[in-house]
């Protein structure tokens, strides 16, 4: 079985995706956590983006691995626990153009396809029920409005050293997303399928129960 999750930054998909997965018992991927561990490794090796060989080379030695630990998903990226760095706001300023380019889509979609297919799992992204996915069992697509979600990483960045304004987190979000909803490869959609859920007003045990009851009742 497969549910896939889509929406935009901060919409609360990764908290979510990973609550239902754990009351169904069945595997979480963050596929936005796989383009994030490739943008901090470019970033660490010096790659320019547009050096698509590097990038390529880059890719073809990525060993991701993924699980959680006392309810946080831990990830490795070759050994190395960056569970912390993939969420540093250079990764985060880097991670939409990296993701826009066609051989790293290519090759996130050929693993993430690769753990879908091994096991039950609920995935998580910008494409998983248009591309990754097309012929997921459930497909959701979670939106909330942008002074919510930015209210929700202002939140989630006072438990961090990271300091920025209200204002910033806006700008940066509405950045992001402008950048994943209007690139040429797998731009972030709702499937024509999927159920739309409004999560300005949910607490994260809604959101969890309105995926669960949805699942259950069809
Ligand atoms: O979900 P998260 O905010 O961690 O995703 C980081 C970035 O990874 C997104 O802004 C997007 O550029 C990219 N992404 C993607 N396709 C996915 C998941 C994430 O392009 N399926």
């Amino acid at each position: 079985m497969i549910i896939a999750i889509d929406g935009p930054a901060a919409s609360g998909k990764s908290t979510t995706a990973r609550l239902v997965a754990k009351k169904l018992n069945i595997t979480y991927l963050d596929t936005g956590a796989m383009y994030r561990a490739l943008t901090f490794q470019l970033l660490k090796s010096n790659v320019d983006f547009d050096n698509l060989d590097k990038v390529s080379t880059i890719l073809g030695n990525l060993t991701i691995d993924m699980y959680d630990h006392k309810g946080t998903n831990i990830i490795k990226l070759n050994n190395e626990d960056i569970t912390e760095q993939i969420r540093s706001s250079n990764v985060t300023k880097n991670v939409s153009e990296v993701s826009a380019l066609l051989i790293v889509r290519k090759s996130m979609v050929v693993m993430q396809r690769e753990i879908g297919y091994k096991s039950d799992c609920v995935v998580e992204g910008r494409d998983i029920g248009t591309i990754v996915f097309p012929n997921a069992d459930f497909k959701f697509f979670m939106t909330a409005d942008i002074k919510m979600r930015a209210n929700r990483r202002l939140n989630e960045m006072n438990q961090s050293a990271t300091v920025k304004t209200f204002d910033e987190i806006v700008l940066d979000l509405e950045i992001r997303d402008d950048k994943d909803t209007n690139r040429e490869n797998s731009p972030l959609r709702k499937a024509v399928d999927a159920v739309e859920i409004d999560t300005s007003e949910l607490t994260i045990d809604e959101q969890v129960n309105k995926i669960i009851n949805h699942i259950k009742n069809n």
